[in-house]
């Protein structure tokens, strides 16, 4: 994995597209020579931190009584098709196996784009009384579908690492609470990843495929673009009809169940840590994600090189609840800093005589220019500046997200801020009548949605585009 070269020059707020492909080769993470579009080979370093994402939001599903099941990757076509609405909307994106072997297949098997069918069509058998709900069944896999704009590791791929829970409640009320129980574990989890992000309800135009209504947390990466995190569906009961998805209530009624869908994204998380910490000389890694927290450098003069290594283990052993690397490889130490830098290393400690003879070490943390000395006895330091560094990049990420906010009243502001990030606006009208609205935008850009919860309405305001009175604010961005 040493074969590619490590040279690093791209400027991330001028050239986002190309810096982000850049730290992925360079950085390890993606190897796009697989040779299929839209599939790409996962390496270590991302590997490594993909299952802790994972296991995250396992934890965080977990502790909310969901629990883990896994099912086919396989659905076939009659079960796709018994809820209009969603495979009308997914169609398009099936990959269909029509063969196995010499034979053709009775009928078409579709690799899953998402499992609601598949989900449901278990909840029909597994759930009989009201005391088996709410049942909340997740899973943690790769999804596939045929995207046809263009592709981008980690972002927008036909195969990618998602997490999806489903919910089956006896009330209404009782499938809400699910969705703000949702939002509450998507919150919990980007606070601790420091990702900055706003909840908004999507428009009727906009919403998943069967849902009655659809909540999603978006971002922004460096280009000013939306990028869309986990979203919550609340599926009301249309797909228990077409699943007959039913209980007997305490009265021994039968009746459906309401349904919930959430997806945690866990290869769109990745994208977004890397591209909002990243800087210039490539990926910043939170202290506890990161695969190697701490690297440790030998500097050492002709005929030294033995007695610096063993100061080097020294260090090593006073860190063993970490994950530390000596770098012993055959290049200077300007280039083992590139290197680790462009991995993302949060902690750098540098070992040549001096260090050795006083016993001290000479500490970089990756997201400052500067260094500082510890006494080996101080070695515990090295846990605090690890979540200092954390801490620093969850306010930066917090103070320029802050600053892609803006708002405007009238079409030429909206053309001029929306390059910029989210734009707010009065608006007509969230449900179907505002749609043609938003078709008049199209060109510049479109409309995630209105805040959730619900913001104040506009008093006394018009639609910039149709002239009616606002009934919403909604948020204007361009998007991914
Ligand atoms: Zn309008």
């Amino acid at each position: 994995m040493e074969s590619r070269e490590k040279e690093f020059k791209v400027d991330k707020f001028k050239n986002f597209s190309e810096w982000y492909l850049k730290v992925l080769e360079k950085a390890e993470i993606i190897d796009d020579r697989y040779d299929i579009k839209g599939f790409y080979v996962h390496m270590p370093w991302a590997m490594f931190v993909l299952d802790k994402l994972y296991s995250i939001w396992e934890k965080g599903l977990e502790k909310k009584n969901h629990q883990k099941i896994s099912l086919p990757i396989l659905i076939p076509e009659d079960l796709f098709k018994k809820e209009k609405e969603h495979v009308k909307g997914f169609n398009p994106e099936i990959f269909w196996v029509t063969e196995a072997g010499d034979n053709k297949l009775e009928r078409r098997l579709g690799l899953r784009p998402t499992s609601e069918t598949a989900f449901h069509k278990m909840y029909s058998l597994w759930i009989r009384s009201y005391k088996d709900l709410p049942m909340r069944c997740y899973q943690s896999c790769s999804v596939f579908r045929y995207e046809t704009k263009m592709t981008k590791p980690l972002i927008r791929l036909r195969e990618f690492m998602w997490i999806e829970a489903h919910t089956a409640h006896p009330s209404k009320e009782s499938a809400l609470n699910q969705i703000k129980e949702d939002t509450e574990i998507t919150k919990k989890v980007y606070e601790y990843l420091g990702i900055p992000f706003m909840f908004f309800k999507r428009p009727e135009w906009d919403k998943f495929s069967g849902a009655d209504f659809s909540v999603a947390a978006d971002s922004i990466l460096p280009d000013g673009k939306r990028f869309q995190l986990p979203s919550t569906h609340y599926l009301s009961q249309e797909f228990a009809k077409a699943f007959d998805v039913t209980f007997e209530d305490e009265n021994e009624e039968k009746k459906h169940v309401y349904l919930t869908s959430y997806g945690p994204p866990i290869s769109r998380t990745f994208a977004a840590m890397i591209s909002i910490f990243g800087d210039n000389k490539g990926l910043r890694l939170p202290f506890n994600l990161a695969p190697i927290q701490v690297v440790i450098v030998p500097i050492p003069k002709e005929g030294e090189k033995e007695n610096i290594l063993k100061y080097c283990n020294k260090i090593k052993e006073k860190l063993s609840n970490y994950r530390v690397k000596i770098d012993e490889s055959e290049v200077t130490p300007g280039e083992k800093f590139n290197l680790w830098e462009l991995k993302g290393v949060p902690i750098r400690i540098e070992v040549g005589s001096r260090e050795m003879n006083n016993n001290e070490l000479t500490v970089a943390r990756r997201d400052k220019s500067d260094r500082t000395k510890l006494k080996l006895e101080e070695i515990e330091k090295i846990k605090e500046m690890g979540e200092e560094l954390s801490e620093n990049l969850k306010k930066e990420a917090k103070e320029w997200f802050a600053e892609k906010i803006d708002y405007a009243e009238n079409l030429d502001e909206l053309k001029k801020k929306i390059k910029n990030g989210f734009v707010k606006i009065p608006f007509c009208s969230r449900d179907k009548e505002g749609e043609s609205c938003a078709e008049r935008i199209k060109e510049i850009g479109e409309i995630a949605g209105t805040l959730y919860p619900e913001e104040e309405k506009p008093k006394g305001k018009r639609c910039p585009l149709c002239g009616k009175e606002a009934k919403v604010y909604v948020y204007a961005c361009r998007s991914y």
